[in-house]
């Protein structure tokens, strides 16, 4: 994985527990395997085979990425546990506001590695609050398309992307009204501004 931000910001930017700065996050996977197969996953970096207490033939293999490691789909596995071939699973939960996903958060400013849940969209790192709601985008590039269009000045032209997903999609139909009046748009400007700034590493 590179963490230069050039190439990845277009990727989900979370805040660091340590120091809040942006940090990225890279999905921890799990595969069931069968336990004659676990010599298969001798010395393999990335990946810790597990087996869960009191059901002896329950064995797993975690996939935990870490700085340099290959994405899972270029993981050197053997053929028959390889992405395609097999059951890999990201571990999740629903939370109050949306969903959990384990994973590793590398921070871009102080460094720090940290296996935990991710809570999104709770936790992305490109949000503000204005009177008490919350607007957010995941990655730097859809934070700076939701700013330029907060601050434009024709509001009636439809951007052609989802700032959210990236994806083609009704724009305004998803930004709370709460954010485009005329009387929010200056301070939303403001801290949108303010937050991508601090979004630099
Ligand atoms: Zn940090």
């Amino acid at each position: 994985m590179g963490q230069d931000t050039s190439s990845r910001r277009h990727d989900p930017v979370v805040s660091c527990s340590a120091c809040r700065g942006p940090a990225l996050h890279d999905t921890t996977y799990y595969c069931p395997i069968k336990p004659d197969d676990v010599s298969l996953f001798d010395q393999k970096p990335w990946l810790t085979v597990q087996r869960i207490p009191e059901t002896e033939a329950d064995v797993r293999v975690r996939y935990q990425p870490g700085r340099g490691a290959p994405s899972i789909h270029d993981l050197d596995l053997p053929l028959t546990y390889r992405w395609n071939h097999a059951p890999w699973r990201a571990n999740t939960r629903q939370t109050a506001t949306g969903e959990a996903t384990e994973a590793v958060v590398t921070c871009l400013r102080c460094g720090t590695v940290e296996a935990r849940f991710v809570d999104l969209p709770a936790e992305y790192f490109f949000q503000i609050d204005y009177r008490g709601k919350a607007l957010w985008a995941p990655s730097r590039s859809t934070a700076e398309d939701l700013l330029e269009f907060i601050e434009g000045d024709d509001r009636r032209r439809l951007p052609a992307k989802d700032y959210r997903t990236g994806e083609r999609a009704s724009f305004l139909s998803r930004i709370p009204t709460e954010f485009l009046t005329a009387k929010a748009r200056d301070t939303v400007v403001k801290r949108l501004r303010k937050r991508l700034e601090e979004g630099m590493p």
